[in-house]
């Protein structure tokens, strides 16, 4: 297969019981892009990165990362293998510090205590949270908390990440600010998948965008391409603001 597709799944398939959450699913990530994953509630979208990042096991399909088949595997070894990712509802330990939260992630890849604290300390300078380190997972606000799972996500030194949902609750500034940290996270070399119902966030980022509708893609394309898709239009952009 060709290797610039970091990651890519084939007929992708998730049952609960009778409902077929994600159906048959062909999407490919390329090293170093920014793809967007959209469709209304309940599409199917979280799912698949429960799949993707080992949570749940696919019923069927395969996905590959770095051309070797990874369905199935547990979410340490996936993480270890170097996708990471955030969860639509923030995980924080709330009783460890900012920096401690880091250096969970930072442990991945460095037994060594100190180590992993520099890591972390290094990552929570990239996001913008290093003046938070030592105050409670508990006593962050919203944005700060988003950006605390960003770092521990970064902190796991991934090659591609997936982002749930991580502007969910901010306002236009902050999502604003969001915008430019993903895109430094790219800059880094980090290709990412990212879930986002705001649309002018997802269209301004994303090489290619990727439309789910109960469980099944509906298109595919270049936000342009997208955002003049009639069957789009009708199933999900019809309800959605732009501003
Ligand atoms: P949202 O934008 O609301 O996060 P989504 O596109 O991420 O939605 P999923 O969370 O993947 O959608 O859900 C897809 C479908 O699968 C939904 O009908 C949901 O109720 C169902 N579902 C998800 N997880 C489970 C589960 N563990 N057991 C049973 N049904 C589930």
């Amino acid at each position: 297969m060709e290797s610039e597709k970091i990651l890519y799944t084939e007929g992708i398939v998730k049952k609960f019981g009778g409902l077929v959450a994600v159906d048959s699913i062909d999407l490919y990530l390329k090293k170093n892009e920014i793809i967007g994953l959209i469709g209304a509630n309940g599409a199917g979208k979280t799912t698949l990165f429960n799949m993707i990042s080992g949570v749940l096991p696919p019923t069927s399909g395969k996905i590959f990362y770095k051309d070797k088949q990874i369905q199935g595997l547990k979410p340490f070894k996936v993480c270890k293998l170097g996708i990471g990712r955030t969860y639509q509802i923030t995980q924080p330990f709330r009783a460890l510090t900012v920096l401690e939260n880091a250096m969970v992630g930072a442990l991945l890849r460095h037994s060594n205590v100190s180590d992993a604290r520099k890591k972390a300390e290094e990552i929570l300078e990239f996001v913008g949270l290093d003046h938070k380190k030592d105050v409670q997972g508990d006593d962050l606000n919203l944005p700060e908390l988003k950006r605390m799972e960003l770092a521990k996500a970064l902190a796991t030194e991934p090659d591609v990440l997936l982002l749930d949902e991580v502007m969910a609750g901010l306002n236009p500034t902050e999502c604003g600010k969001v915008v430019e940290l993903i895109k430094k996270i790219r800059e880094s070399g980090i290709s990412l998948i990212v879930i986002e119902h705001v649309m002018k966030a997802v269209m301004s980022l994303s090489e290619r965008i990727y439309v789910l509708n109960q469980g099944k893609l509906i298109a595919e394309g270049t936000p342009e391409e997208i955002t003049y898709n009639p069957e789009v239009i009708k199933s999900y952009l019809g309800e959605k603001k732009y501003a």
